[in-house]
């Protein structure tokens, strides 16, 4: 499954992901949401809220779940990660002014990706 998700380069929803596990037995959703849920307890998979999505993490076992952003491509759909601690930081500070404890900070950003980009500026011309 992890595999599977790494090899995609963009967010596959726990359909897309039900669909290619078939073969390996898994048939509910449920099994599918259980098992990403686990590899999200250990940090191997995150969600993209907005796309009700799973990626495989970008940064193999090394832990930062609580610090991260997404470039997603609204083109072709690839999804990027960055690990954003000075930002998460930051904006933990902020919010801790007010009281708010945060447990974790997902930034997701919205655009085209550098090949999206390249294509688009050789149709302008
Ligand atoms: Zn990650
Ligand atoms: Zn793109």
């Amino acid at each position: 499954m992890l595999a599977r998700l790494a090899k995609a380069g963009r967010a596959l929803t726990a359909y897309d992901i039900l669909d290619a596990v078939r073969a390996q037995g898994l048939r509910a959703p449920v099994q599918v949401y259980r098992a990403l849920e686990k590899l999200r307890g250990e940090g191997l998979v995150h969600r993209i809220e907005s796309l009700n999505a799973f990626v495989a993490c970008a940064h193999f076992r090394r832990r930062h779940e609580d610090s991260v952003a997404f470039a997603i491509c609204e083109t072709c759909g690839t999804v990027s990660e960055f690990a954003v601690l000075a930002t998460a930081r930051a904006l933990r500070t902020r919010t801790r002014r007010s009281g708010f404890v945060t447990e974790r900070t997902t930034v997701e950003l919205r655009g085209r990706c550098a090949a999206c980009v390249g294509k688009g500026s050789e149709a302008g011309a």
